[in-house]
């Protein structure tokens, strides 16, 4: 236990430092051109931030994974939550194989994976359905040894730039279904890339499956197991929500009190008249609040607890922080808050993406009442 803190300590310190060197001082470049930034996905590989989830004997994080890559994902947030998205967008995209994928499907695709560089898609919503997973008109219809997928698959991070997907299909009436496809297989064709309000430096394509031919070797787990599978993976994606949100909220607050120290009005610095400092107060206290909940629910998550209560309780809580913190920061800089030469600009319009994805927030209440009004 102890050896395994001090990993993460050394982690961290090392994340920091490529942060510091390397992600901030791209940031603000990257959310301009939104050109997808391959230099920050190779150092991500290198520091290993992308396997965390990865099976232990395939590279990942042994131990207490979930609480490592929500650490992670929290000190990249600070600087650039597009960057941040990156470590969450794989671990999603790859739970359904490492949790629910059989040895051989491991075999074949976690070294893929770690040692080929692979990012990684997940294909769930679509035009016509987002909030509502099973209302999902993709099919995978069996042919054979195989099934042969048809479906528009709309708002899929790293849509254009991964190599592997987990795609969520229809193969009955009210029967869901993963399987892991390829982007390079025949029928898989790239549509609209999204033109965004925020998070402009991640990827977020349409991706297009007509006829695509698939092993049922790439079935994952048994047919019609899908809903079940997608609902595990937000128990774990939840809480990356909550430290990306943790993360955008603290950058923020960092920079805003910075800021105060050193702006003067009626002839004092900012940071010493009471209403900028209950701003900062209020800020503080609920980014702290929101980091208990965060952190129980990544741990509860790793140590096998039922944790989609406490998960959809961490990402409700701190997604609504990260945008109320981001609006209040800004309100501390006054007009400079409101000028794209000031990076609390852009985390406020990162921000409120943070209560829409891995279930909007309104979705995020309904499952805690759900989860409340069970015996
Ligand atoms: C930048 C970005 C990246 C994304 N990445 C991915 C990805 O990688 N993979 C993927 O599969 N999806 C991805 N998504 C999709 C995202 O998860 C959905 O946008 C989200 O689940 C909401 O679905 P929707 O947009 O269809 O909204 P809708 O489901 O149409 O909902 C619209 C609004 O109504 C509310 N609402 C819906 N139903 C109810 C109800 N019963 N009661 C009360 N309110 C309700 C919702 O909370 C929301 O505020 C991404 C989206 C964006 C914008």
């Amino acid at each position: 236990m102890i050896e395994r803190i001090e990993e993460q300590r050394i982690m961290l310190a090392n994340l920091k430092r490529l942060v510091k060197e390397k992600i901030a001082p791209a940031a603000a470049e990257t959310d301009r051109s939104g050109e997808f930034n391959w230099e920050v996905v190779s150092h991500l590989w290198d520091l290993g931030a992308l396997k965390i989830m990865l099976p232990p004997d395939h590279d990942g994080w042994p131990g207490n994974p979930s609480h490592t890559l929500c650490l992670c994902i929290e000190e990249v947030s600070k600087a650039c939550a597009s960057s941040a998205l990156l470590l969450i967008i794989q671990a999603v995209g790859s739970y359904p194989l490492i949790f629910a994928g059989n040895e051989a499907q491991k075999g074949k695709y976690c070294p893929m994976i770690s040692a080929e560089r692979k990012l990684m898609g997940y294909l769930v919503t679509e035009p016509g359905a987002g909030s509502d997973v099973q209302a999902i008109q993709c099919t995978a219809r069996r042919s054979g040894e195989n099934f042969i997928i048809n479906g528009r698959k709309a708002f899929a991070t790293n849509g254009s730039v991964a190599g592997l997907y987990s795609v969520l299909t229809k193969t009955g009436q009210r029967e869901l279904s993963f399987f892991i496809v390829e982007r390079d297989w025949k029928g898989v064709s790239i549509g609209r890339i999204e033109d965004k309000c925020g998070f402009r430096g991640s990827n977020t394509a349409e991706v297009i499956l007509e006829d695509v031919l698939v092993p049922s070797a790439n079935l994952v787990s048994a047919q019609g197991h899908g809903f079940k599978i997608a609902m595990g993976d937000f128990d774990m994606s939840r809480p990356a929500v909550a430290a990306l949100s943790l993360g955008l909220a603290e950058g923020a607050l960092d920079y805003a009190i910075e800021y105060a120290r050193n702006r003067h009005t009626f002839g004092k610095p900012l940071i010493q008249h009471q209403a900028i400092q209950f701003l900062l107060a209020d800020a503080s206290t609920s980014i702290e609040a929101g980091r208990g909940l965060m952190e129980r629910a990544a741990i509860a998550f790793d140590s096998g607890e039922r944790n989609t209560k406490l998960a959809s309780m961490a990402k409700l809580f701190c997604s609504d922080t990260a945008m109320k913190v981001t609006t209040d920061m800004v309100q501390v800089l006054g007009g400079y808050g409101y000028i794209k030469d000031y990076p609390i600009e852009r985390m406020f319009r990162d921000a409120k993406l943070t209560q829409i994805f891995e279930g909007a927030n309104q979705i995020q209440r309904m499952i805690i009442g759900r989860e409340m009004s069970k015996a």
